[in-house]
Formats: structure tokens, sequence, C-alpha cells
């Protein structure tokens, strides 16, 4: 199905390739692409308010509608997990760390937190470090890493959960795609022989895709890895 659509500067385009061939269709358009899209985030105030694009109003609700998405999963997937599982997951465009404080730390063992934007870092690092976060110590945030999401590769069988949250919106399409193919290859070392990819779409504010259902793997007794 083709859809026309149009920028905010009025120019109109036939489909999104058209678009897409106008924004980065040359590496240098496209470097400069990533650079405006974290540039922005770069002068934002490391607070809930600010990665929140001045809504932070809205930061109970988001994390409780999150928090009823990811019970389902882990409910239906992971029934174990709270005995004898050892969860791991990883956070993506993490900000300051608030959807991993506010949630992913109270469910999984270890959370890694993936950031480009190193004052966002920083206080991630500070709002999770022990002084101002009480978790157990079978819950921490492992591993700060200041990286763009589209030039990262998941170390093979290291995450349960690939949680991406008010971020996907930043990578261009075809980036997109090449990281979630990238991270189902690398997170199982056995594919599941039929019907691989199911795509659900459950909820989502900027993006439809909810999780991707993958393939299997090898890891204790968990048999799929999601990314959301
Ligand atoms: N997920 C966090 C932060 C949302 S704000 C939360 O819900 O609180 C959007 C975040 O995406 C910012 O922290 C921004 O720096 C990050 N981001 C922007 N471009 C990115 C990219 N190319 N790769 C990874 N993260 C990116």
């Amino acid at each position: 199905m083709e859809v026309g659509g149009s920028d905010s500067d009025g120019r109109e385009f036939k489909n999104a390739d058209e678009m897409w061939r106008e924004q980065v269709g040359d590496p240098s358009k496209k470097t400069d692409w990533y650079h405006q899209g974290v540039g922005y985030w770069q002068g934002v105030e490391a607070s809930v308010d600010g990665v929140l694009g001045g809504y932070g109003h809205v930061n109970e609700a988001d994390v409780h509608g999150s928090e009823a998405f990811l019970k389902t999963l882990l409910t239906e997937r992971y029934p174990n997990a709270g005995t004898d599982g050892h969860l791991v997951a990883l956070d993506c465009g993490a900000g300051i760390g608030r959807v991993t404080k506010n949630l992913l730390i109270r469910y999984f063992n270890e959370v890694d937190l993936l950031e480009p934007v190193s004052h966002f870092l920083e206080a991630a690092r500070e709002n999770l470090s022990p002084e101002n976060h009480m978790s157990p110590d079978i819950h921490k945030a492992n591993n700060f890493l200041c990286m763009h999401l589209q030039e990262f590769t998941p170390d093979a069988e290291r995450y349960d959960v690939i949680w991406v949250q008010w971020c996907i919106g930043h990578l261009t399409d075809d980036d997109f795609v090449s990281f979630f193919k990238r991270a189902k290859d690398l997170c199982s070392i056995m594919k599941i022989e039929a019907s691989p990819g199911l795509i659900y779409t459950l909820r989502s504010s900027f993006v439809i895709v909810d999780y991707i259902y993958t393939n299997q793997r090898i890891k204790g007794d968990c048999l799929k890895n999601y990314l959301l």
C-alpha cells in the first residue's frame, strides 16, 4: 500500500521511500539526520519532564501501562523467573534511567542501559546508584553504554528482553529493521523452525510494534526472547 505525506516544511512525498531518499539518501545526509536527533536531546535537561518532552505528569500512567504489559509477557513466557530464573534486560535509548528505575529493575536481575547522550547517561548512573536507589542486591543496573542504537549489536545470549521505549522513532526505517534483525539473530543460537518473526501490535505511543516474537534460545528454561 502506498501512502503519501508531507514534512514539517510542507514538502510533499508520494511515499515513504521518497521521503527517506530525501532525508537520508546519502551517507552525509544520514549522519546529519542522526546528529540532529541526538543534538535535540543534548540540549534537554536531565529530568523526567525533560525526557518526556515536557509531559512529566504522564510518568506514572506511562509506567503503569508498561508494567501491565510486562507482567503479561513475563507471566506467559517466564513463569518461573521470580523463583529460579535470572533475567537480563537492555533498556535502549534509556535517557536518565526512568524506565529502568521505575520498572525494569524490579523485574530483572540485571539491566544494561544504552543511551547516546552522555549527560543523560550520567544522570541514569546517579539515579540508579545504591545511594539513590534501593533495590535488592540481586537486582541491579549493570552496564551503562554510551552508544547509538543503530550502531549497537547485542552480545549473543545476554538479553532476555530488549526494551525500546519512546526512542525507536529516532531510527530510520532501514536501521530500525536492521537492529531488530541483529538482535534477533544474536539473542539466540537456535531458530524456531516454524513461524519465526511474528509481529504483535499491542500498545505503544510512537510506533505500533510492541514486541516481536523472535526465536528459541538456549538459556535456562526460557523458551523465547522478546524485543519491546
Ligand atoms: N526511554 C527513556 C527516554 C526517552 S527520550 C524514557 O522513556 O524515559 C528519547 C531518548 O532516546 C533520549 O534519551 C535520546 O537521547 C535517545 N535517543 C535519541 N536518538 C537515539 C539513537 N539514535 N539511539 C539510541 N537512543 C537515542
